[in-house]
């Protein structure tokens, strides 16, 4: 599998034989925060980089049925919604944002379109609604409202801007759709993954947070979209079931205490009462993975804590941090830090490492392992295959309109 991903990566570089691509500053980050130790960049975040460009030259216009004279089909169905990647109820905000811009071509005349990925609206309509979601946004009193309607503006756009044209399940566009190439797997019962994802991530085609629920599905790994508060409160409510000493974040915060899995769910750890109960099934572990740009992540973390110090007290929530030597796609691969930098591959590593404790290595973690291994390869070959197939059709016109 590893290999496969690599000459496909490898692939991509060699055509990079034009100014185009090889003489690109790859400065655009697509690490996510599991590991500090390695700051590496990685050549994958070409394809984030390479896909704005085509996405914007060939500026993919999709209309939203809310252009329609029926009104109805611009209205969200909790069926849509929960298609997506969650069970959770439609949240309020989002529904009533697209209710706003469904005003709000009325009031205009004007048709919604959205282009690229990620549900950017465009023309004059977006103009438009740009001034009135900011004088929204400015007339909101506290930062939780701030925060709450950011969030909830960013589902709608997307949603709306991705219907019709991503798959639901695997978020690539409908062309591209890896989800037959997928296995699904059983998670352990005594785990339990949650994607706290930031907004700007959530129906990105290259985000590995949702490969995860499409493996262990959607009770076994958890879409938590960060400020909506739907989601938040579905996850805290289990976390408070769960108590403090069971909810793990995978984040490594200096200021916070460090864990290593070993440290965590190891002998040491057995060995006192508190862990002897980890990782049973009658005792679930929760594991929080922060799914969300380096930038972003820092505040989604301290949301995370401010939380969990308003439910427990002032203890921090426990953080664990992944040994970089551990996973198989380590091994595998060159590629330095790749595989602890993208959400699904911590995901992956967790279990690889959880795998090597001697009273856990016989319930399967590492197929489960695999199982997210394997996922992971399959979307990195449908955006390297996608990427080509668009790539083929760069023009030199082009070439100077990729910085973002
Ligand atoms: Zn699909």
């Amino acid at each position: 599998m590893g290999h496969t991903f690599k000459f496909g990566l490898f692939g991509i570089i060699e055509r990079g034989n034009n100014t185009c691509w090889k003489n690109r500053n790859i400065s655009m980050s697509w690490t996510r925060p599991f590991l500090v130790q390695c700051p590496v960049q990685f050549p994958f975040s070409l394809w984030n980089k390479t896909r704005v460009l085509l996405t914007h030259h060939y500026c993919y216009l999709r209309h939203s049925p809310l252009s329609n004279s029926m009104a109805e089909e611009g209205v969200i169905s909790l069926q849509e919604w929960q298609g997506w990647g969650t069970t959770s109820p439609f949240p309020t905000m989002v529904a009533q944002i697209v209710e706003d811009l469904k005003v709000l071509e009325e009031d205009l005349d004007a048709h919604m379109s959205f282009g690229g990925n990620g549900g950017k609206l465009l023309g004059d309509f977006r103009i438009q609604e740009d001034k009135r979601h900011r004088a929204t946004y400015q007339a909101l009193g506290d930062s939780e409202k701030k925060l709450q309607f950011y969030s909830a503006r960013q589902i709608a756009c997307r949603i709306l801007g991705s219907r019709g044209y991503l798959c639901q399940k695997c978020w690539l566009p409908m062309e591209d759709c890896m989800c037959s190439k997928v296995t699904s797997c059983a998670l352990y019962p005594g785990m339990r993954f949650w994607l706290y994802m930031h907004p700007k991530d959530f129906l990105r085609q290259n985000n590995t947070g949702k490969i995860l629920w499409q493996v262990f599905g959607v009770d076994a790994a958890t879409l938590c979209i960060f400020g909506i508060p739907e989601h938040e409160e579905i996850m805290w409510n289990s976390f408070k079931m769960a108590g403090k000493s069971n909810v793990w974040c995978l984040y490594p915060n200096k200021s916070a205490v460090l864990k290593s899995v070993q440290n965590a769910f190891g002998q040491e750890a057995v060995a006192s009462e508190i862990a002897s109960s980890k990782l049973k099934v009658d005792t679930i572990q929760h594991f929080i993975l922060i799914d969300g740009t380096w930038s972003n992540s820092a505040a989604m973390f301290r949301r995370l804590q401010d939380k969990a110090k308003s439910i427990w007290g002032d203890e921090d929530l426990a953080c664990i941090s992944l040994n970089p030597g551990a996973s198989s796609m380590h091994r595998l691969r060159p590629q330095p830090s790749w595989d602890r930098t993208c959400t699904a591959a911590a995901a992956a590593g967790l279990l690889s490492e959880l795998q090597l404790i001697p009273q856990f290595s016989s319930i399967g973690l590492d197929k489960q392992e695999e199982a997210v291994e394997h996922a992971l390869t399959v979307l990195l070959d449908a955006l390297t295959k996608r990427r080509l197939r668009m790539g083929r059709s760069i023009t030199r016109k082009m070439r100077h309109t990729n910085i973002r």
